[in-house]
C-alpha cells in the first residue's frame, strides 16, 4: 500500500507534516522547504517586526540628522515648483471634481446624521 501522502519532518518544530504544509522551493532536493509553512511564517513575522523597528529607528535617526536639509529642500522644492504644484492640484481637482464633491457630500451627510443623533 502506497497511497499515503508524502510527509516530511519540519526541521524547526520536528513535526511530521504532509508536503502541502511546506512551501515549495525549486532549488531544494524534494522541491520543498525544510521548514514548515507555520514555522516559516513565525520566523518571517519576527524578522519583519525586528526589521520594521530597525528601519523606523534608522529613518528617525536619518531624519534627525537631515532635518534642516529636508526642510530647506522641501521649501526650495515648493518655491521652485510652486506654480506647477498649484496647477497640478487644480488639474487634479477638476479631473476628480465629482468624486471629491461626492466625498465631501458623503462626509457632510454622515456628519449631519451624527449631529442629529446626539
Ligand atoms: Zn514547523
Amino acid at each position: 500500500m502506497n497511497n499515503q501522502k508524502p510527509t516530511k519532518v519540519c526541521s524547526k518544530c520536528q513535526e511530521e507534516k504532509t508536503l502541502r504544509e511546506f512551501h515549495k522551493r525549486k532549488d531544494s532536493k524534494d522541491g520543498h522547504f525544510t521548514v514548515c509553512k507555520i514555522c516559516r511564517q513565525k520566523k518571517n513575522k519576527q524578522y519583519d517586526l525586528k526589521h520594521k523597528k530597525e528601519k523606523k529607528i534608522r529613518m528617525q535617526q536619518w531624519y534627525k540628522n537631515n532635518k534642516n536639509k529636508i526642510k530647506l529642500y522641501s521649501q526650495q522644492h515648493y518655491l521652485d515648483h510652486k506654480n506647477e504644484i498649484k496647477i497640478r492640484l487644480q488639474r487634479y481637482y477638476f479631473k476628480n471634481k465629482e468624486k471629491i464633491d461626492l466625498k465631501h457630500k458623503k462626509y457632510n451627510d454622515t456628519h449631519e446624521k451624527e449631529r442629529r443623533k446626539s
